[in-house]
């Protein structure tokens, strides 16, 4: 289906002289520095850099722009961290703090399979008391219930955590969790690799450098993953771009990323509360920048529930090719006062798509193609 209406193609055309060259590059297919992307953050000009950014997304995707059926199972929120970016960390005996037993999270996630879900995203606190056997088992179990789904669990900075707690290399860790049934990793916890920053904002997880080991780990062990990066609190421009070129470096190494998720910091309810939140400009201009400096990133995402359906829709015209997914309960964010609705249904997704000119594809998480009938769900290989 290409619902994409006739767009003009006009040339390249900007009033900041320094982003003429930056076009030059990306027209040819060039990669961008750590000047030019200073340059694009910088730039007055946001439909310029958008301009490039789409030139991008277009060239690889064409139209298409992908969304999964997923849902996201959050088994606890007791952490032994106390990161100031959170809202949804708690001490294991303070009020709202929870543990589902293995029992529940069947339960939950055979609520979300009854919508025909592709993925579960697994991802919690830093738990001091539970047994590993706990997270091997929830897996195994997820895997024995719902076959067809594919389980993209645990953080970077979980992943480092369990082999801490459990003197485990982390090499065991993955290994043992694959045994089990885990396919991928999601990308959180990556925050800003900057020491500086991540003293600020999460003192107590692994840093940049042992998030960026573990995902090579990952991916030298076969397990893809996603990555992300949390923008929009106390890092700089400078910060950012370190970011950005630090993932790109590894990508070249391993080619094991899917996609980068730009992430908008929500500060309520954080001990960063005081800061304001991200506006519409900073997160379409983060799309852009991501897309035109991860230029060996398969996918960008605008990542609705931090972004606002709104703000997710017009960034698919700003670099983004992907939405995620329909999301059923998630609380990491609305923890932290995002506003955004729990859930999209499976149409709203493909109307937000629709109406940015973009062409639908329902995805797995290894985007695939999955093509529905009333009665049943099949995956493209
Ligand atoms: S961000 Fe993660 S590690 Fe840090 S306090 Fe929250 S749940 Fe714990």
């Amino acid at each position: 289906m290409s619902t994409a209406p006739a767009r003009p193609h006009h040339s390249f055309q900007t009033d900041d002289a320094a982003l003429r060259p930056i076009a030059e590059k990306v027209t040819a297919g060039q990669r961008l520095d750590a000047a030019d992307a200073l340059a694009l953050y910088r730039s007055g000009d946001i439909l310029a850099v958008g301009w490039m950014a789409n030139l991008v997304r277009e060239r690889l995707h064409g139209d298409r722009t992908y969304f999964n059926v997923n849902r996201h199972i959050n088994p606890t929120n007791v952490c032994v961290a106390a990161c100031r970016l959170c809202a949804f960390g708690r001490k294991k005996d303070s009020p709202g703090a929870y543990t589902m037993a293995l029992e529940e999270v069947f339960r939950i996630a055979g609520e979300g399979y009854s919508e025909a879900v592709t993925e579960f995203h697994i991802v919690g606190g830093l738990h001091p008391d539970l047994p590993f056997q706990y997270f091997t088992d929830l897996i195994a179990g997820l895997k024995q219930r719902f076959p067809q789904v594919h389980l993209k669990a645990f953080t970077m900075v979980e992943i480092g955590y369990f082999a801490k707690r459990y003197k485990l290399s982390s090499e065991e860790v993955l290994r043992q969790l694959k045994e089990a049934g885990l396919d991928s990793l999601p990308g959180g916890g990556a925050e800003i690799f900057a020491d500086r920053i991540r003293h600020i904002i999460c003192d107590h997880k692994i840093d940049g450098d042992e998030w960026l080991a573990t995902a090579r780990l990952a991916h030298q062990m076969g397990l893809r993953s996603n990555a992300t990066m949390l923008y929009g609190h106390v890092e700089g421009d400078e910060d950012r771009v370190d970011h950005l070129l630090k993932l790109r470096a590894l990508q070249d190494e391993t080619g094991g990323f899917q996609t980068f998720i730009p992430l908008a910091f929500h500060p309520e309810n954080t001990a960063l509360r005081h800061l304001p939140k991200t506006t519409g400009l900073l997160d379409i201009r983060q799309v852009a920048v991501s897309r035109l400096v991860l230029d060996n990133f398969p996918h960008i995402k605008a990542y609705w529930q931090m972004l606002t359906p709104k703000i997710a829709q017009i960034s698919l015209r700003f670099g983004a090719d992907d939405l995620d997914g329909t999301v059923i309960e998630e609380k990491i964010y609305h923890d932290a006062g995002a506003t955004t609705p729990q859930g999209l249904r499976r149409q709203e997704l493909v109307r937000l798509i629709t109406e940015a000119g973009r062409e639908p594809v329902e995805r797995d998480t290894l985007y695939r193609a999955v093509t529905r009938t009333e009665t049943t769900v099949s995956i493209g290989v």
